[in-house]
């Protein structure tokens, strides 16, 4: 069976001192400090270790195919996004790192499949980049859950949902910025409160904002299973029906309705939550993502999954056919 995971994470082995060169920011760069491994370096601050595995395309094919997995989705790292860094400069690191994944591609096509980055601060320069990117081979997007601290239901994202429909392209959803990072420093909160809470406000903003109704064609893939989104739909929709005077102001649709509508990775690394979230989104819209190569992710790239009790048919969407529909690609590509 065809495996694809579509939330991976993916660098280059060697990123220029774009802090020297635009003389401000924190911008990342690596040190590579001793074999296979190298710091994460945000500016003068550490920000994390990683290994070969975030960068080695072949070590990754090699990790993968342990698992029976053919295909990897490949994005940047969150915090390379630079939206606050000015827009030229934004544009600059995009496009590094964008080429890096568009090389990967054409070396490894039955093995990557690469998602762009895009300077959002800009949405004009961020537009002209994807049409770039999509001439190049890239068949989606990764973008932040917010942008600078906004949320996507803003009217200057509008161009960037029509260029996607336009462009057949897809987008992947991921937390970043995690609100109220400053007042949860401990016990890696940011990741495990902050994280699911980022994708259920970029969930809502983009629901209550009406953008899935104006621009109907948009793939949208969340991350983490779409955070507390659905687990918490019941409030959520309470929420709408008991207020519509704050919440149903710019689409008077139930969030619920919703449902089923977008995609969701698999990352919830808890069997009886994904019994849940299939039950609610139905298989055609889970896909397997791990959010490779990193410790909270699904390092055994779908393994629990396997183990379920699923039917054949429900394990082959997750692993296959709903990441093939998002991407819209075909499984014969692959073969
Ligand atoms: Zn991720």
């Amino acid at each position: 069976m065809l495996k694809i995971d579509m939330h991976t994470h993916i660098i280059p082995k060697h990123l220029p001192d774009w802090t020297k060169k635009f003389g401000y920011g924190n911008f990342i760069h690596l040190d590579h400090h001793k074999p296979g491994f190298a710091r994460m370096m945000q500016g003068e601050k550490f920000f994390r270790e990683i290994e070969s595995n975030c960068w080695d395309a072949e070590e990754r094919i090699e990790e993968y195919s342990k698992y029976h997995t053919q295909v990897q989705v490949v994005c940047t790292i969150p915090v390379l996004f630079a939206y606050w860094a000015k827009p030229s400069d934004g544009l600059e690191v995009s496009r590094y790192l964008n080429d890096d994944v568009i090389a990967l591609v054409k070396k490894y096509p039955k093995n990557y499949v690469g998602l762009g980055t895009l300077p959002m601060q800009d949405i004009e320069l961020a537009v002209q980049e994807l049409e770039r990117i999509k001439k190049e081979g890239i068949v989606g997007i990764q973008i932040g859950s917010n942008i600078n601290g906004k949320n996507l239901n803003e009217p200057f994202l509008y161009p960037l949902w029509k260029a996607l429909e336009a462009l057949d392209m897809c987008v992947l959803v991921h937390p970043w910025e995690m609100m109220g990072e400053d007042q949860m420093k401990k016990y890696w909160l940011p990741w495990l409160v902050g994280m699911p809470a980022e994708t259920t406000r970029a969930i809502c903003s983009l629901i209550f904002g009406g953008i899935f109704e104006k621009f109907p064609k948009v793939r949208f893939n969340f991350a983490h299973a779409g955070g507390s989104f659905i687990p918490t739909i019941g409030r959520i929709e309470h929420g709408f029906n008991c207020r519509p005077d704050l919440v149903a102001i710019d689409n008077d649709i139930t969030p619920r309705a919703y449902i089923g509508k977008f995609w969701v990775d698999s990352a919830t690394h808890d069997p009886e939550l994904l019994h849940y979230i299939l039950k609610h989104q139905g298989s055609k819209k889970v896909s397997l993502g791990t959010d490779y190569p990193f410790p909270l992710g699904d390092l055994e790239i779908g393994k629990f999954i396997e183990e379920m009790g699923l039917s054949e048919e429900v394990v082959e969407d997750l692993f296959c056919n709903s990441a093939l529909e998002w991407l819209n690609m075909k499984k014969e590509f692959f073969l």
